[in-house]
């Protein structure tokens, strides 16, 4: 099945506080309603068929189609609570880490489990989530950066991964969005994420 992140970014939609000076596209939409998913948090995923050979890096937020007007938009990054919350709260996608910008780094699923969070990549890789609004303009900071290098050395520990192993989400679908197909669906990290920086910090020599 393919993960919908779509439906995932629409979730973010609500309770995203700074979104409104994020909006890229004019349109303002605050009143969408999403159905109440499950209730419990998703903090198991099925078991692994495939080895893990793939970390994938995403941000928090990005662009989405507004449900009510059926125009794209841009979601902003959010909070790490209310990003974990809606994603553990989710039926289907899930994530193995979630980094803050102040480098707060939280758990979900745990890493011997799958979680859906990129269409056709899920079983083989691990996925990382960085709050950011993933416009390329939103800075990274040093210290969020620290701690995704910090992570990506200990899963290379765990899992024998290599650099090439470590891909952007914007790697991996070059998808277009539903509501807009002249615009891609999946632009994160985006271009302020200094991902060759992160990769020679992360398979250093030590
Ligand atoms: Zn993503």
């Amino acid at each position: 099945m393919a993960p919908r992140r779509d439906e995932l970014d629409a979730r973010r939609l609500v309770g995203a506080p700074a979104m409104n000076a994020r909006l890229r596209f004019g349109a303002v939409v605050m009143a969408l309603v999403v159905a109440a998913g499950a209730a419990h948090a998703l903090r198991t995923g099925p078991p692994r068929t495939e080895r893990i050979d793939m970390v994938v890096i995403h941000s928090t937020g990005g662009p989405t189609c507004d449900l009510r007007t059926g125009l794209p938009i841009w979601v902003g990054a959010g909070t790490l609570e209310d990003n974990l919350r809606q994603i553990e709260a989710h039926p289907t996608l899930g994530i193995h880490h979630m980094i803050d910008r102040d480098g707060t780094a939280r758990a979900s699923v745990p890493e011997d489990q799958l979680a859906h969070h990129v269409f056709r990549y899920s079983g083989r890789s691990i996925a990382i989530e960085l709050v950011n609004d993933g416009d390329g303009i939103d800075p990274f900071p040093a210290a969020q950066l620290d701690a995704l290098v910090a992570l990506l050395r200990e899963i290379r520990q765990r899992h024998g991964l290599a650099r090439d192993g470590v891909r952007r989400h914007s790697d991996l679908d070059a998808g277009s969005m539903a509501c807009d197909r002249s615009r891609r669906r999946k632009v994160d990290p985006g271009t302020a994420y200094p991902h060759e920086t992160i990769l020679d910090r992360a398979f250093r020599s030590p």
